[in-house]
């Protein structure tokens, strides 16, 4: 049995259900419904601004130790319903049980944890006298209620880097799950309730992205927006934002770059393309999707990576021996599929993969792990998003060359150099735009770590006291020292004359 919450939404301390339409979970290994609940309208969205709002003063106003107090006791609560949520993940988003147990729950609770203890330490520059006369400091205030709305692919993880950072900081949060996945995000809010987080700090609406959602991002209540999600719907909330001057935050799409040099280990790259492609199914916006190989081991790379995914095996999601589960849906799913058909159109290689499994496996949204090579750098496949458990794989011939095509992308999320050269690891991590890089690895991640994009990944970053940031406002205080009435800068404006 999958753990479901105890209603469609939680707002204002409560589960209820809103007053739209019915949606279906499914789970995507099997095409079988799992839950369903009614989605939020605009008048739900209303009730949980007015509930975040009213929570706001006596948040903002709690000290660092009450926040911290609280969030720590979030993270031992998520702890002991860790396989729970586990499960709830595993059967809403499709991932390997593995998967879910050992990444996506432990690293959420981590990152709880660190945002317990990171409320304690919000700095800013010390208080000083820049001026003979006054005493300056610095405030570091909440920014108000924030509008959150998280992806489907690590559902319980982006609802944790959205709400940690803001709620530490002593904002309040109103925040939409992607529609397919909203289950671990309501369990978190549950596990919120039972630490003590008081009623309307945290709530969670619910429904599709074009209702519940531009609802919410367009709502005049809040102040601010948190969005991560593709590319082209950033930019839609973005144009929102603007008009409504709200702040805005983007964590956007991916299409990182894995640049392998001549002198690489060559196993070692092979071992980690196929982890960074295919984990969750290679939907993961850091993901490995673009290898660029030097000539002279190009045939062993591409030789390596097709073996190896070879042995990658398809199967039950709850089954601990199962390495890739299905696509988030069918359509995603199809969305792939088409992807590669076109590539194989334009006259792309598929050396391994391209298609579904059949069998057992045909109920669900699974599609085989999948090697592209003779792609040309201008085709969709090596310029776009794919999301999906697809890695293209391109030569070059020098090193600036290789620079050259990992930054000739939109987007510049992640990326990863393998080389055993010193100055050419320093040349290419200062030379690849890209929030993070990696240097003879790729994808782990750390709390203490920013996470976040340049170009058209977006901006702003998600864990780290970086995210302080975002979610938070500074504020000048600048205090006379003098007692004085008539201030010497006032001579300046006005002269003083006698009557
Ligand atoms: P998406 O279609 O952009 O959706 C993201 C979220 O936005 C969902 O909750 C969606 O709701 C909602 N949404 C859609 N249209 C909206 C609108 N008009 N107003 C307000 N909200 C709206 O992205 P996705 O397909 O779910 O997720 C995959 C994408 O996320 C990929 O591009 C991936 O790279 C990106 N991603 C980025 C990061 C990062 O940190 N940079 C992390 C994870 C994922 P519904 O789905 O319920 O309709
Ligand atoms: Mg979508």
């Amino acid at each position: 049995m999958t753990p479901t919450p105890g209603g469609g939404h939680f707002v204002g301390g409560r589960f209820g259900d809103g007053g739209g339409d019915r949606h279906r979970v499914l789970d995507p290994s099997t095409g079988e419904e799992i839950w369903s609940f009614a989605a939020d309208t605009p008048a739900d969205v209303d009730a949980a601004v007015a509930a975040a709002t009213t929570a706001l003063p006596a948040w903002a106003g709690a000290t660092p130790a009450e926040r911290s107090t609280i969030l720590g006791g979030l993270a031992r609560e998520l702890e002991a319903v860790a396989e729970e949520l586990a499960q709830a993940e595993t059967a809403q988003a499709g991932k390997p049980i593995r998967l879910s147990r050992e990444f996506d729950v432990p690293g959420s609770i981590d990152n709880v944890a660190f945002f317990a203890g990171a409320a304690r330490v919000l700095d800013g520059k010390a208080s000083a006298e820049y001026s003979a006369d006054h005493t300056s400091t610095i405030r570091r205030e909440p920014i108000g209620v924030v509008g959150s709305i998280a992806p489907w692919n690590y559902p319980l993880q982006m609802a944790v880097w959205k709400v940690l950072p803001a709620v530490a900081a002593g904002n309040t949060v109103v925040l939409k799950p992607a529609e397919l996945t909203p289950l671990t995000t309501l369990m978190l809010a549950e596990a919120s309730q039972r630490a003590g987080l008081p009623a309307g700090v945290l709530n969670v609406v619910n429904g599709p992205g074009r209702s519940t959602g531009e609802a919410l991002v367009s709502h005049p209540g809040i102040a601010m927006t948190s969005f991560t999600g593709s590319t082209s719907v950033g930019r839609h909330i973005a144009g929102i934002a603007a008009a409504n001057g709200t702040r805005l935050h983007l964590e956007l799409g991916g299409k990182a770059p894995f640049v392998v040099h001549d002198d690489a280990d060559v196993e070692a790259a092979v071992r980690g393309a196929v982890a960074a492609a295919l984990i969750n199914t290679g939907q993961d916006c850091t993901a490995a999707t673009r290898a660029y190989v030097h000539r002279s081991r190009f045939a062993d790379f591409v030789e390596g990576v097709a073996d190896l995914m070879g042995t990658v095996r398809l199967g039950p999601t709850r089954d601990p021996d199962t390495d890739q589960g299905p696509l988030v849906s069918t359509t995603q799913r199809d969305r792939v599929a088409a992807l590669v058909d076109r590539a194989r159109g334009a006259g792309a290689r598929v050396v391994r993969g391209g298609r579904s499994p059949g069998g057992a496996l045909e109920g669900g949204a699974y599609y085989e792990p999948t090697l592209v090579v003779d792609a040309g750098q201008r085709s969709e496949i090596v310029q776009q998003e794919v999301f999906g458990p697809v890695l293209a794989v391109l030569p070059f011939d020098g090193d600036d060359e290789a620079i050259r095509l990992a930054n000739d992308v939109p987007f510049g999320l992640a990326a990863s150099v393998w080389t055993r050269d010193v100055y050419r690891a320093q040349h290419a991590t200062r030379e690849i735009q890209a929030g993070t890089v990696w240097v003879n690895d790729h994808i782990p991640i750390v709390s203490e770590m920013p996470h976040g994009g340049q170009k058209g990944s977006g901006y702003g970053k998600d864990m780290s006291t970086y995210s302080f940031e975002e979610y938070t406002q500074v504020k000048h205080v600048m205090s006379d020292l003098t007692g004085v009435a008539a201030k010497p800068w006032h001579e300046t404006v006005y002269r003083t004359r006698r009557a």
